[in-house]
């Protein structure tokens, strides 16, 4: 290795130049850096570098750059300066470029590389035959006590390769598992050499997720080949290199057949010219990944660790409690505060899963490994090692048998959250009612009266008796969480949304979607690349939240009481039909290039804890509670008061009547837009309802409720809303709502504008632009459909 002390970038001084040599550090930081333009042979300016100030200004390919002094540390260069190149003479100054971008080349061809791997898959072998070297070749582990390297050269390239000893894991239990990751964290590697048994592949790919954690530059091995095309298996070794985001290249290390291809691809990847790669992270659902999330911002409020190290990799690590990350981050300022939100972590997952965090996360990686692999090797025959969890995934993800499953279980689901949580509902209703009526009783007539009774009881109220049903569903939603199915869920629809132009991880964010838009565009978070999660987040509002369950159901109770499930599940299959088509649509006209594929994890069957499904189901009940709380009573008073005035002067003594309504100020405004939802069945009180439905789709509900809760006479007040939106009529006394209509206004309410907080967190996730067209492309879709549907439908 070099024996000079190599030049980085944050030692040129302002106004010189100097040229690129090579970038260190991990994935992420230098994926960044090498996207700013700092790629070898490149030549940078320095146009501002004050010692020990940040940040550094620099010119490179014509736009300025700033970097922090750490992070220009991680860069070599060689100075352009003649004061640096005191051999060369005046007369060389045409060619001093030419002389340095020699020097770069030289310097730049130099690759260290790690051999990491199970014992005895085959390291030293390897090692042996790459090198020619004749290192003892042994039976057992703990042959390699320390690290050999041997140097050799391969397309003008010199190599050094290191071997280091087996291990299984990169946890801190054993001597061997520290020796090595002392050794990868402490010094200066290009590339890791993952080396594999191709014949026990499950269990030697868990060091490979931890290394793809720790976001190394990485080829695999896949070695012992000849064992596994003995065995009859067949596996698609490219498709798991797409998968894994680098090369996976099989040899047989005994006879070095396929070595010359492994360096080849080191080759490539060192170059940046691989097509494999690309960065992924290993998904550990949504609760451990919402953690490392919390604890990478505060392990990123300081400088410096995250150039060295993956904060993704630290963060994890804190989370299982391990003492050699934590020596590694003690030193920072806010040490305690990083080593408190790690415990309790530790200690909720603990809790949760009844197993110590290192069991949790390692199932975790087997549900990465397992769905990697069950998208690429096809064993010869049954293993043994038949474990229920294969058996029910044979079952649960049969390319016959799993779609009938899967709309057995939502079509269970739709039907319980109806059929159950109706009875519930019911009883809240009379409560609800008969709570009006004791106010209206023991308040006297009036404005406060009216507000409470017409205003908040009818439209919060409305939206309330919900309250049953969403817990059901949540309940559902948790579950199919807890027991891991919605990953299986996941997997069997990855091959048909591919044709889509989605991914089968999508689906996860759906089926959140059923419960609400909000976290469903955050769960889109696990699809990295952007192409994919710009496409699933802009369809995600297209899945029935729960906030329009009310509204739905409303609906259908008043015009199809006899298939109230159907219709219901009718409605959901069509929002995803349109999710479906306008993915299709965005990937023909805007995004070209094709879906990229992903691990979909398949994390371990769990019998669900009846603790957890409760926890999981109130935190997401308790969300909704708060909106109603909050938007949804505001927004029932807003339209309320906007009914109550101005008073008509000679009724004003009995509450909102029709002609009140009609002249008051919601009256005008619901007037002015009606000509936009006539053409799709509403008269303008929905049409006011789905306007105020923007803020919270809730709204809708109560709205109508408020709205339609007033009738020409005051002595039906104890119909159901489904009685009194039957017998809205029109100026010639026809009946305005038909099955059609409220099917027309259903299909309005599945598609149009996603609520405010949606909207909120589109533009947080992928920007204004595309939160612009959620909104218009949505309500234009929703118009065009509705009103199709309407126009069509009425003919017959
Ligand atoms: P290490 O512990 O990872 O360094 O593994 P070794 O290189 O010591 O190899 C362990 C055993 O696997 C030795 O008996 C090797 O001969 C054998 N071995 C290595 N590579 C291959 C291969 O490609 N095919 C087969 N069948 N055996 C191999
Ligand atoms: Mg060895």
């Amino acid at each position: 290795m070099e024996e000079t002390k190599q030049l980085t970038l944050s030692e040129i001084p302002t106004g010189e130049r100097c040229m690129i040599v090579k970038v260190h550090g991990h994935g992420g930081f230098r994926h960044r850096i090498l996207e700013l333009g700092f790629v070898r042979g490149e030549i940078v300016s320095v146009l501002k570098n004050a010692p020990l100030r940040d940040p550094v200004e620099y010119e490179i390919m014509g736009t300025h750059v700033s970097l922090r002094h750490s992070e220009a540390a991680r860069i070599d260069v060689v100075s352009l300066s003649k004061d640096a190149h005191p051999d060369l003479t005046q007369d060389f100054h045409g060619t001093l470029e030419e002389h340095v971008r020699q020097e770069v080349e030289q310097l730049g061809k130099e690759i260290t590389v790690a051999l990491v791997g199970n014992p005895n898959c085959g390291k030293t072998s390897f090692f042996n035959y790459a090198t020619g070297m004749r290192e003892k070749v042994g039976n057992y582990s703990g042959v390699t006590v320390d690290s050999k390297v041997g140097t050799f050269h391969h397309r003008g390239f010199t190599i050094n390769l290191v071997d280091l000893p087996g291990t299984y894991s990169l946890t801190e239990f054993s001597p061997d598992e520290l020796y090595v990751r002392d050794f990868l964290d402490n010094h200066d590697l290009d590339l890791v050499l993952n080396i594999v048994n191709a014949g026990n592949l499950e269990r030697n790919m868990l060091l490979t997720t931890q290394l793809i954690d720790r976001n190394h530059p990485m080829v695999m091995a896949l070695n012992m080949y000849d064992e596994l095309e003995k065995s009859g298996d067949r596996l698609d070794h490219q498709a798991l290199g797409q998968l894994l985001g680098f090369p996976v290249v099989p040899v047989i290390a005994r006879t070095g057949w396929g070595i010359e291809n492994v360096l080849e691809a080191i080759v490539q990847v060192y170059e940046g010219k691989a097509k494999e790669t690309k960065h992924i992270h290993i998904n550990y659902g949504s609760e451990m990944e919402s953690a490392i999330e919390q604890l990478k911002i505060l392990l990123n409020e300081t400088e410096g660790l995250r150039n060295h190290y993956h904060p993704r990799y630290l963060a994890l690590k804190l989370i299982a409690g391990d003492q050699t990350v934590w020596q590694q981050v003690a030193h920072l300022s806010n040490a305690d505060e990083i080593r408190k939100a790690a415990e309790q972590y530790r200690k909720n997952f603990e809790k949760e899963y009844d197993e110590d965090i290192t069991s949790v996360i390692s199932d975790l990686r087997f549900g990465f490994i397992r769905g990697a692999l069950s998208e690429t090797l096809v064993p010869a025959q049954k293993k043994e090692k038949q474990q229920l969890g294969y058996a029910l995934d044979k079952v649960l993800t049969n390319r016959w048998m799993g779609f009938p499953i899967l709309f057995c279980f939502l079509f269970i689901m739709f039907e319980v959250t109806f059929v159950l949580g109706a009875y519930p509902q019911d009883w809240l209703e009379t409560g609800i009612g008969w709570l009006g009526e004791w106010c209206r009783s023991v308040l006297p007539a009036g404005i406060f009266a009216d507000l409470l009774v017409d205003g908040v009881l009818a439209g919060a109220g409305a939206v309330l008796v919900f309250l049953p049903q969403i817990l059901i569903l949540f309940l559902f939603i948790s579950i199919l969480e807890d027991t891991g199915y919605m990953a299986r869920a996941a997997f069997i629809m990855d091959k048909l949304m591919h044709r889509m132009g989605l991914h089968g991880k999508s689906f996860i964010p759906y089926i959140i979607g059923f419960g609400c838009s909000v976290p469903a565009v955050l769960a889109a978070r696990t699809l990295e690349n952007p192409r994919d999660r710009i496409l699933t987040i802009l369809t995600v509002p297209f899945i029935s939240c729960s906030a329009r369950l009310p509204v739905y159901m409303l609906l259908v109770a008043a015009f199809f009481p006899h298939h109230q499930a159907l219709i219901l599940l009718s409605i959901y299959l069509i929002g995803l039909v349109f999710a479906i088509l306008t993915s299709l649509l965005l990937s023909k006209v805007h995004f070209k290039q094709q879906a990229n594929p992903f691990v979909m994890e398949l994390p371990p069957y769990r019998v669900p804890t009846l603790r957890n499904a409760a926890i999981h189901t109130w935190d997401k009940t308790s969300e909704w509670l708060k909106r109603v709380s909050t938007v949804v009573l505001l927004a029932s008073v807003i339209i309320w008061a906007l009914g109550y005035f101005p008073r008509l002067t000679s009724n004003s003594d009995s509450g909102m009547k029709k002609e009140q309504l009609e002249q008051s100020y919601l009256g005008k405004i619901g007037h002015a837009i009606e000509p936009a939802f006539r053409p799709l069945g509403m008269e303008w009180r929905a049409g006011v309802s789905l306007i105020a439905g923007a803020s919270a789709k809730e709204v809708i509900a109560s709205s109508m409720a408020v709205l339609y809760g007033v009738e020409d006479t005051d002595d039906n007040q104890e119909q159901s809303m489904a009685v009194k939106l039957q017998s809205v009529r029109d100026a010639d006394g026809r009946q305005v709502y038909s099955p059609i209509a409220a099917y027309a206004m259903m299909l309005f309410i599945l598609l149009y504008f996603p609520c405010i907080s949606t909207l909120a967190t589109i533009r947080q996730e992928i920007g204004k632009g595309w939160m612009w067209f959620s909104a218009i492309y949505n309500t234009m879709l929703a118009w065009l459909v509705s009103f199709a549907f309407y126009q069509i439908a009425s003919l017959f």
